[in-house]
């Protein structure tokens, strides 16, 4: 399979959630990203994440036009441009949907779930758009940023599933199945370990793929997880990539230079920061976001606590430290000759730039640098700012 077919399997997913909206017989969940998707398709949910919404908003630059709405409305400059991306093209009718697939609208939910493992912002858009849509709004809220990951953080949040099945028993009128859970959760768990293969390819000399393919590539593994179509995707990729790693083809031609992205992508500059590199002969072959969705807890024999587990031991529900020493093997295991840090101006729960980590990384050799924008909101990036910044540090590398 293709980049090609990555499009099919993209416009397919978006369409049949569409006919889901607009059929009596389907119910549609809004989730947040690493949120409980494995729960809400085993209940016969058809999953809707808005931030992928929100990274399409950003890719496409729409979010210029609608992030000013809701700042108007209410929604502060300061907070995720992903929400304030998300409801400015709501209140203005407008979603990049429609000029992709011919969608007129998002789906209307039956209810929103969000997961306060990645940020609190989650929960107030959810909330905005409960109202807006007069749907119920459930929140998992675990314990956050952990050193580590302990019996009694995972009973927390099994309790919280557990009363999350309750309500969605009530709104499909029926008990949940648990062959379709273990079975949900055990697609996640393959495709999450392939999605994590595909990503280790890049540790090939020359790498194969770069960030900013990631960033394409990593669709499925964020709005089909627990599908048998996301498994099957990333089966194949890993075989294309494979063989370019056989037939030593590479993502960066005359790759010199190995850089780790750490943060949120820049979603409106994917393309010209991508050429930026591939000129300075640097490929990006490692990222703490694209590992986001690496879950490798997931266990179909045992599935609330693997998926508890799972959902807490995300990168940005842990603490300082765990985040350096994840970031340090990474630079080992990837070869990497320097550190980029993203520091996103509306997403500071993603950006890991602002607590010394960048200095510490330098005090023991491993060249860190910090680029200052945005994951959708381009008023808070400069590309001649930027531009200059990563030349200079590939040139010193
Ligand atoms: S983690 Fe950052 S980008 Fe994601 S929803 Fe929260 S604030 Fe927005």
């Amino acid at each position: 399979m293709t980049a090609m077919d990555l499009k099919q399997v993209m416009k397919d997913y978006f369409i049949d959630l569409d006919l889901a909206a607009g059929d009596p017989d389907r119910r549609v969940a809004w989730c947040t990203s690493v949120g409980p998707a494995e729960i809400l398709r085993a209940m016969g949910f058809e999953v809707f994440f808005p931030e992928n919404h929100g990274a399409m908003l950003g890719a496409t630059r729409i979010c210029m036009d609608t992030i000013p709405v809701a700042n108007a409305f209410g929604y502060s400059p300061d907070i995720c441009s992903y929400l304030t991306s998300d409801v400015g093209a709501w209140q203005k009718g407008i979603t990049p949907l429609t000029k992709a697939y011919g969608i007129e609208s998002v789906p209307n939910p039956d209810i929103l779930v969000y997961n306060t493992n990645q940020c609190k912002d989650v929960m107030h858009w959810f909330e905005y758009f409960g109202k807006e849509f007069d749907a119920p709004v459930f929140g998992i809220h675990p314990p956050t940023h952990l050193p580590q990951v302990e019996t009694n953080h995972v009973a927390d949040v099994v309790a919280q599933f557990e009363d999350l099945i309750k309500v969605l028993e009530q709104l499909q009128g029926r008990a949940m199945v648990q062959e379709d859970l273990r079975k949900t959760c055990a697609l996640s768990r393959e495709a999450t370990d392939l999605w994590a293969e595909v990503l280790e390819t890049a540790m090939a000399r020359p790498s194969p793929l770069s960030f900013f393919d990631g960033t394409i590539f990593m669709g499925p593994i964020v709005v089909l997880r627990g599908t048998e179509i996301a498994r099957d995707y990333y089966r194949s990729l890993l075989t294309e990539l494979k063989s370019k790693v056989d037939a030593n083809e590479a993502a960066v031609p005359g790759e010199t230079k190995r850089i780790y992205w750490d943060g949120m992508p820049i979603w409106g500059r994917l393309r010209s920061l991508s050429e930026l590199f591939r000129d300075n002969q640097a490929c990006v072959v490692a990222s703490t976001y694209c590992n986001s969705w690496i879950f490798s807890d997931f266990d179909g024999d045992d599935p609330l606590p693997s998926m508890a587990r799972a959902y807490l031991k995300i990168f940005i529900n842990r603490n300082d430290h765990y985040k350096e020493e994840y970031i340090r093997k990474l630079v080992t295991d990837y070869h990497i000759d320097g550190v980029v840090f993203h520091d996103a101006k509306t997403c500071p729960n993603n950006s890991n730039s602002q607590y010394n980590l960048p200095a510490r990384l330098r005090d023991s050799g491993i060249p860190a640098v910090i680029i200052n924008g945005d994951l959708c909101d381009l008023r808070c990036y400069s590309d001649e700012q930027s531009a200059t910044v990563i030349e200079a540090f590939v040139e010193t590398l």
